[in-house]
C-alpha cells in the first residue's frame, strides 16, 4: 500500500491523500488550500497525480478544505465516483456552489488588477458549471458502518467522526491490512452532532492534528459564556453580534439560544440569521434529523425547533439584511464570515463596534491577519470598508464551540486504534510537534509527520 500526502501535510488545509493499493487509486478527500497567498497558490498547481487515473474519491466531510478541489479534479479528467454520506453530499453542493462564486469574484478582481499592470490574470479555478459537472460524480451515498466494495478486494467503511453533520472517519481494508483516516475528529457532548464513535483497530492511521497541542474548555462553559454575553448586552439595550461560520457553529449557536428561549432565559429580542449560506446549511440540517444525537433528535421532534422559533428571523436578501440596521437596538445578529474577512458581518460591525452598549462574541478560531483576530486582540480602532471605526463594544471570545477534538481526545481515539504507525496530518508545525511528543509519551506507536507530496509505503 502506497500513500502520497497531496495536501494538509505540515499545514491545516488542502486535505488530499492518495492511496494506491491492488491496482486501485483511491483519493481520501480533495480539499482547497486556504489562508495566505503562498498556501493558496498551491490550488492552481497541477495535482501530483493524473486525475484520469484516480478510481474513486472517499469524502470525509463537506468543509471546503476537504471538498473544495473536487470540481478541479473533475475538470482535469477524474471520471470516477465520489463516495460519501447523504448529508455530506447535500452540504457539498451548497459549499461548492458558494466557492465557485467566490472563485469567479476573486478572478475578476485579479483580472482588473493585472489589467492595470498590463498583465494577463489566470481565470477562476472553477465556476458554477464546473461544480454542476462535479456534483454528477457524487453518485454513491452510504450510511455509517455500511461496507462499500471498491473492487480488487478493497473495502471502505465510514464511521461517525462527530465533527460536523455527516462527517466520517474512513476505514480502508486491503491486503489484510486496515488503514484508518480520521478526517476531522469532533468533540464530545456538542449539541446536534453525535459524539465521535470508537474507532476500529487499525494497522496504519492518518490522523488530524489541528489541536494536537491544546486542551479546550468544555461546551457547557462556553454555553454559559454565551448566555452571560446575551444578558449583559441585551440588558443594556445593545446589539449582540455573533460572527459565525455557516456550517455547524451557526446551528449550535441557534440551538443554545433556543434552549435559553425555552427556559425563558432569553430577554425579549429578535435573533437575525443574516447569511444566505448559513440559511442554506441550516435547511440541510433540518432535512437530516436522523443524523442528530439522541438529545438533538428529541429536541427537533417537537415544534418549535431551534431552527424555527418565534424570535428567530432569516435575512435572505440584501434588503432584509439592511432592514436589520433600521431596527431599534437590543437584538442578536448572527452573520458571516466567521473571521470577519468579508460578508454581511462587516456592515453590522460598522454599525455597532463604536457603540458602548453593543457586544461581539467570537465563537470560532480567528486566523492571523484577519479583522476578527485584530478585534479579539484588543484593537482600539479598525478599518472596515476603507473607513476607520473605533472599537467601544464589549468583546468576548468563546472557544468551547470548536468542532475539533483536543489533545486528550485525539490521544484517546488514537490509542483505541492500537495501530503500529500514525501519520500526523492537518496541523500547523507547533500542533504537529506537540502531538507527536504527546504520542511518544503515552502510546507505543511509530509516528511520522509527512511532507507535502511525500510518498510512503506501508
Ligand atoms: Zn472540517
Amino acid at each position: 500500500m502506497k500513500i502520497t500526502f497531496c495536501g494538509a501535510a505540515k499545514t491545516v488545509t488542502g486535505s488530499c491523500h492518495l492511496v494506491e493499493v491492488d491496482g486501485l487509486k483511491i483519493l481520501l478527500d480533495c480539499g482547497l488550500f486556504q489562508g495566505g497567498h503562498d498556501v493558496e497558490a498551491r490550488n492552481a498547481q497541477a495535482f501530483p497525480f493524473d486525475p484520469h487515473d484516480v478510481d474513486v474519491v472517499l469524502l470525509s466531510h463537506a468543509h471546503l478544505d476537504h471538498v473544495g478541489r473536487i470540481p478541479l479534479l473533475v475538470k482535469e479528467g477524474f471520471a470516477g465516483e465520489v463516495v460519501t454520506t447523504p448529508p455530506t453530499a447535500a452540504i457539498a453542493k451548497v459549499i461548492l456552489t458558494d466557492s465557485a462564486h467566490l472563485q469567479v469574484e476573486e478572478a475578476a478582481h485579479d483580472a482588473r488588477k493585472a489589467g492595470r499592470h498590463g498583465e494577463q490574470a489566470r481565470g477562476p479555478l472553477y465556476d458554477v458549471g464546473d461544480v454542476l459537472d462535479a456534483l454528477e460524480a457524487f453518485r454513491r451515498r452510504i450510511g455509517y458502518e455500511e461496507p462499500v466494495d471498491l473492487g480488487g478486494g478493497v473495502r471502505a467503511v465510514f464511521h461517525e467522526a462527530g465533527h460536523i453533520l455527516g462527517s466520517a472517519v474512513i476505514e480502508l481494508q486491503a491486503q489484510g491490512k486496515t488503514l484508518l483516516y480520521s478526517g476531522d475528529l469532533g468533540n464530545r457532548h456538542h449539541p446536534i452532532v453525535r459524539d465521535p464513535s470508537s474507532p476500529p483497530k487499525a494497522d496504519v492511521v492518518l490522523i488530524e492534528s489541528t489541536y494536537g497541542d491544546r486542551r479546550h474548555r468544555g461546551i457547557e462553559e462556553s454555553a454559559a459564556e454565551l448566555k452571560e454575553a446575551v444578558h449583559t448586552v441585551l440588558g443594556r439595550g445593545g446589539n449582540l453580534l455573533i460572527p459565525s461560520f455557516a456550517l455547524e457553529r451557526t446551528q449550535e449557536v441557534l440551538y443554545e439560544l433556543f434552549l435559553m428561549w425555552k427556559e425563558k432565559e432569553l430577554p425579549e429580542c429578535k435573533i437575525y440569521l443574516d447569511s444566505p449560506l448559513a440559511i442554506a446549511t441550516t435547511r440541510i440540517f433540518a432535512r437530516y434529523p436522523q443524523y442528530f444525537d439522541a438529545e438533538g433528535q428529541e429536541v427537533f421532534a417537537k415544534r418549535p425547533t431551534p431552527f424555527h422559533f418565534p424570535p428567530l428571523h432569516y435575512a435572505q436578501t440584501t434588503e432584509e439584511s439592511r432592514h436589520i440596521n433600521t431596527q431599534p437596538e437590543g437584538n442578536i445578529i448572527i452573520a458571516g464570515s466567521g473571521m470577519c474577512t468579508g460578508g454581511r458581518i462587516l456592515h453590522h460591525l460598522r454599525h455597532n463596534l463604536w457603540r458602548k452598549e453593543a457586544g461581539v462574541i467570537f465563537v470560532g478560531y480567528q486566523a492571523a491577519a484577519t479583522l476578527g483576530r485584530e478585534i479579539v486582540e484588543g484593537a482600539k480602532r479598525v478599518r472596515i470598508h476603507g473607513e476607520e471605526t473605533v472599537v467601544e463594544a464589549q468583546i468576548w471570545t468563546v472557544n468551547g464551540f470548536s468542532a475539533h477534538a483536543d489533545q486528550p481526545l485525539l490521544l484517546d481515539w488514537l490509542g483505541q486504534t492500537a495501530a503500529g504507525a500514525a501519520f500526523l496530518v492537518h496541523g500547523e508545525a507547533a500542533s504537529l510537534e506537540g502531538f507527536k511528543k504527546a504520542i511518544a509519551d503515552t502510546l507505543s506507536m511509530r509516528t511520522h509527520i509527512p511532507e507535502w507530496k511525500e510518498t510512503v509505503t506501508v
